[in-house]
């Protein structure tokens, strides 16, 4: 037998863009519904080892996708209460002001964002207070202007980053505060661990979309979470005009969700696919997919991960504190951007083998104990030809290569020179597959034209009327910072929208 679930509103999945959405909405005076097809994430011991969490991948999904060959691969999902902010880094940057304008790359055009900088800032405002972000000004000359301080001190680096970067500063760049949502403020729960990035914290002290926001939306009784709620599918009005239903499995059987307004928030691809699936006569090529566009222009960012090697124990606990922006825009004789760099959370053994192959166990550990690890990312841009696609036998398809190539190698060999320059006089590298698809982004881009775009700068289906895709699908181009500051403050100017509407 199917059950029913009437709501006013219904919000599918929990993520950045869904669980700030549920926050945005709990107290807008309508009913509102937030289905997860995950569970809450259990607080264990395990999710601070790194042998359960990267060799065994404990929390990462068992589903495979294809990858553009057909060759089966296990994407870095994590379909939890939060979604995949309960593992993420906590880095919570704001794009810089360029990256909503039009800006030529090595590989063509990245778009311009139907919004600016200056649209988005009272809103990158609250969601750095909601989130509780940490971060300092004017050390990055690539900082976009704010209309108020951060709301806690930067964290502190620990010594063996704070030499780094007066290194760095030596050499004439310009290091910065990372931006960070971890609980440090004074009497705060965060204990300052080495097992954050890629972690869930065990004692909720990291500014995650369950922990900030909602578990805060359950504390009103117009909110309502149901975990373990898988949507299928989404059913229209016979024209078209209007969604009326989500259809998802539960493990108690199918379960029928009628509301008035329905946000999609599964992230990029999931949210492209349950578009894709909706198909109807009305909507042949999918849901709000007049455009065509719905799973196309997917990007992921072009990653490296950097060890750089020195002959000095790293006694570095929590190891995140700083990036360089430097070559955000390009460097002499490249007038191209080439990215960013920052420091990831301390490598250890397990991690370094759960990478490499084989790897021994010896040698994983004494390069975890000797290392300084980096990320370098550099932007993707987008393209109608690659993208998301549901297989015949259901399985999710992505076509992607990284673009912005050369651009990302001359920012892996910048680092490789800085951090030589630094007294790191080994520095190894390796590039990141379609696997590694945390930042993925653009299937469903947001846009002033129906006719190049599937939503309209806030949001809503240019074809559906009470249709929302809410998460990082909607954007135009990746930029290259973090996304999720970007998710959860244009998720806060939605519900602004939709609540006067
Ligand atoms: C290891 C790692 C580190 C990262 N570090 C950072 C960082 O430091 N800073 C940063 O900004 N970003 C980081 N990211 C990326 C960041 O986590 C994502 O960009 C962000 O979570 C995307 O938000 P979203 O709302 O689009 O999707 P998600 O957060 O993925 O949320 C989607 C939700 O929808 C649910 N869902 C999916 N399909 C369905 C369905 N059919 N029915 C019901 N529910 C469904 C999922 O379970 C999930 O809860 C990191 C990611 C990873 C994996
Ligand atoms: S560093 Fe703080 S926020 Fe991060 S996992 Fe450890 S306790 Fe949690």
């Amino acid at each position: 037998m199917t059950a029913t679930l009437e709501t006013d509103i219904a919000i599918i999945g929990t993520g950045a863009g869904g669980g700030t959405l549920a926050y945005a909405l709990r107290d807008v005076g309508a009913r509102v519904a937030l289905l997860e097809r995950g569970d809450f994430l259990p607080a264990e011991d395990e999710n601070w080892s790194a042998a359960s969490v990267f060799g065994d991948q404990r929390y990462k999904t068992s589903e495979l996708w294809r990858d553009e060959r057909g060759r089966p691969f296990r994407p870095s999902m994590h379909y939890f209460v939060g979604g995949n902010t309960k593992v993420y880094g906590a880095a919570l940057a704001r794009m810089r002001r360029e990256d909503f304008s039009e800006y030529r790359h090595e590989d063509g055009l990245s778009p311009a964002w139907p919004i600016t900088y200056e649209d988005l800032e009272p809103y990158y405002t609250r969601a750095e207070d909601l989130y509780g972000v940490h971060g300092a000004t004017g050390e990055d000359p690539t900082d976009p202007p704010r209309s108020g301080p951060y709301p806690f001190p930067a964290v502190a680096d620990e010594p063996v980053i704070a030499a780094l970067r007066r290194r760095l500063e030596a050499q004439g760049l310009h290091p910065y505060a990372l931006p960070l949502g971890i609980d440090l403020r004074d009497g705060g729960l965060c204990v300052r661990c080495g097992t954050c990035d890629g972690f869930p914290c065990k004692v909720n002290a990291k500014s995650d979309a369950d922990i900030r926001c909602v578990r805060p939306a359950l504390e009103s009784p117009n909110v309502l979470l149901r975990t373990g709620v898988y949507v299928e599918r989404l059913i229209t009005t016979p024209n078209g005009e209007r969604v009326v239903e989500a259809q998802a499995r539960t493990r108690g059987g199918p379960l029928r969700i009628l509301a008035d307004a329905f946000f999609v928030c599964c992230g990029a691809v999931n949210s492209a696919a349950l578009l894709l699936r909706s198909a109807n006569p009305s909507h042949p090529d999918g849901l709000s997919n007049s455009s065509g566009l719905v799973g196309r222009n997917y990007m992921g960012h072009v990653h490296t991960a950097i060890l750089a090697l020195g002959p000095r124990r790293n006694r570095t606990t929590f190891q995140k504190t700083l990036a360089v922006n430097d070559y955000y825009h390009g460097d002499e004789g490249w007038p191209w951007p080439l990215g960013t760099l920052w420091l990831i959370g301390k490598a250890q053994a397990p991690m370094l083998r759960a990478a490499v192959n084989r790897l021994p166990n010896e040698i994983a550990g004494t390069l975890a104990r000797r290392s300084v690890d980096w990320w370098a990312c550099s932007e993707d841009i987008p393209s109608p030809d690659r993208g998301v696609a549901v297989d015949p036998d259901g399985t999710l398809r992505i076509t992607w290569r990284p673009t912005n190539l050369e651009s990302h190698r001359r920012l892996v060999r910048h680092a490789k020179r800085m951090l030589r320059g630094a007294g790191y006089p080994l520095v190894l590298t390796r590039l990141m597959d379609v696997e590694f698809n945390a930042h993925q982004c653009g299937t469903a881009r947001f846009g002033t034209d129906a006719r190049d775009s599937v939503l309209d700068p806030f949001c809503r289906s240019h074809d559906v009327q009470n249709l929302f895709v809410v998460d990082s699908s909607f954007f135009p181009s990746s930029a290259v910072l973090n996304p999720v500051l970007t998710i959860a403050a244009q998720a806060l100017r939605v519900a602004d929208r939709f609540a006067a509407a």
